[in-house]
């Protein structure tokens, strides 16, 4: 009896439910997509009951798959898309409205406002994070605002908001109110250093502090699974032990237990997290610090960066152009010619992020001549994937940079290996993909485990890391250097392109 745990990964695009062995193993596994609401342009929306009813169907079905029985399962840890906002009634459970997704840009103009008062080094000091629509705080103030009597009701009480991972754990419990820290600290409202909602950003943007969840450590038993009217035949009696935002749940599962351990996921676009240890600072590039977990009294930190097209550029080649039919085949065109040809494409579709900052980028393709065939532009494009992330790294300041030794790889476009080859060659260090590919809720399995007993601490955990496949350096430094600064030059010719 015993052994097994269930993780729920809310991301946005599916909620998937997948069960763990002791050995970190998928036993089983449900998904089940979710609609994407654009009322307008640029505005994205989920429906919180459809996330909520998405998310138990794929629990049901995963327990149901995996042929074990209730008291095989010792815990349920989840791992959600971040900075997405719901608000609800805490006596009906209704929400007043749609979640405004990550995505979603309806409030840059209250960001600019905010702004214009000055409020960015305040928000950069005490929460880690850039005034940006991309944060959760603006969202929460635009239903305030925006929605018919919810102010009001806020006023009464009677509306409390959080993140997904508050949502679910709210109506898995029957009403435990919580937020884990990786999750807080990307709202714009938390103080990373106390640990706390910060009073004054709660001002600024007019939030009243009743309406929040309770900050609590990535690690710990939250509540239980009650049967409910959403759930009538519920896994009752589970403890939910584990949360964590998907980023830092990735990290986590990739085991980045101590400082200068890093990883990237190559999904959509691409996120590189790095462990900077127990003392969070402001970094000089625009890179965030948020904070990673925080596990028996003790929190790890973690430094950020992010680019808005990886995995993109991919479909762009296979949706839009034609020029592959599967994903995996721009890798066999990569593959098939020796060289890039001089062809440098930059995916500036929607301007480029750190450490460029520039919206009126646009995307490139630069060093075309007449022999340069369609191998060449798929190879330049899993090369622009490499280069973006040696972006990232190379934003890092030195003192963390030249502690980084490794990259450790996931997401969708982690399986190239044309791609993370030439990443390894780009940055000269080696990248290791490990045989487990679900690190984001295997990080969320990892947090509840943990409290759960089946693993006794982290060490333990590193146990079940084993690379699938490691890639070492095998161009020449000079080389590596030619062709980076290359695409360098090519950047620059994307930059300001639209006014
Ligand atoms: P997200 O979570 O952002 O939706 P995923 O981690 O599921 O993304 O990764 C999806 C991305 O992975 C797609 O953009 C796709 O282009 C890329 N991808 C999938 N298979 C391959 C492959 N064999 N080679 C390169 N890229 C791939």
């Amino acid at each position: 009896m015993g052994g097994y745990v269930i993780a729920l990964d809310q991301g946005t695009t599916s909620s998937r439910a997948i069960v763990f062995d002791r050995l970190g193993n998928v036993v089983s596994k449900a998904q089940h997509s979710i609609t994407q609401y654009y009322p307008y342009p640029g505005w994205v929306e989920h429906d919180p009951v459809e996330i909520l009813q998405s998310q138990l169907r794929a629990l049901d079905e995963a327990f149901e798959n995996s042929g074990l029985l209730i008291t095989d399962i010792e815990a349920i840890g989840i791992s959600n898309q971040r900075e997405t906002a719901v608000v609800w009634n805490k006596r009906t459970g209704k929400p007043v409205c749609n979640a405004i997704v990550w995505q979603c840009r309806r409030t840059a103009g209250e960001c600019e406002r905010l702004k214009a008062d000055g409020m960015e080094p305040y928000v950069r000091e005490k929460t880690g994070l850039l005034i940006d629509a991309y944060f959760t705080g603006t969202k929460y103030k635009w239903i305030l605002d925006n929605v018919p009597g919810a102010r009001a009701s806020a006023n009464k009480g009677e509306l409390i908001c959080g993140t997904v991972e508050s949502w679910l754990i709210w109506n898995l419990t029957g009403g435990v109110h919580v937020s884990d820290h990786s999750n807080a600290s990307r709202t714009m409202l938390f103080d990373i250093k106390k640990l706390d909602w910060d009073t004054e950003l709660l001002k600024a943007l007019d939030i009243p502090e009743s309406m929040l969840p309770v900050p609590v450590q990535n690690s710990m038993v939250y509540g239980k699974t009650v049967k409910s009217q959403v759930w009538p035949n519920a896994l009752d009696g589970i403890p939910i032990m584990g949360a964590a935002g998907d980023q830092q749940a990735a990290l986590f599962g990739q085991a980045c237990f101590s400082p200068n351990r890093i990883k990237n996921t190559y999904g959509t676009g691409c996120f590189t997290l790095l462990n900077i240890g127990s003392s969070p600072f402001v970094p000089k590039s625009e890179l965030l610090v948020s904070v990673g977990w925080s596990l028996n009294g003790k929190t790890d930190y973690v430094l950020e960066g992010s680019v808005f097209h990886a995995g993109s550029a991919i479909q762009w080649l296979r949706d839009e152009l034609g020029l592959i039919s599967t994903a995996s085949e721009c890798d066999v065109l990569a593959d098939s010619v020796s060289d890039n040809g001089g062809v440098y494409f930059v995916p500036a579709f929607t301007g480029l992020g750190a450490p460029y900052w520039d919206m009126y980028a646009r995307g490139s393709v630069l060093g075309l001549t007449r022999g340069c065939t369609k191998a060449h532009l798929a190879r330049a494009v899993l090369e622009s994937i490499a280069y973006q992330v040696a972006d990232l790294i190379g934003a890092i300041p030195e003192e963390y940079r030249n502690e980084i030794h490794e990259l450790r790889v996931d997401g969708g476009a982690a399986v190239s290996d044309f791609l993370q080859q030439f990443q390894s060659d780009i940055l000269q260090i080696p990248v290791r993909r490990p045989k487990a590919v679900e690190t984001t809720a295997l990080g969320a399995a990892y947090l509840a485990g943990l409290s759960a007993g089946l693993w006794k601490d982290t060490a333990e955990i590193e146990r079940n890391y084993s690379d699938e496949r490691l890639f070492i350096p095998r161009m020449d430094g000079k080389d590596a250097l030619m062709l980076f600064s290359k695409w360098h030059k090519a950047v620059k010719r994307s930059l300001r392109w639209s006014d």
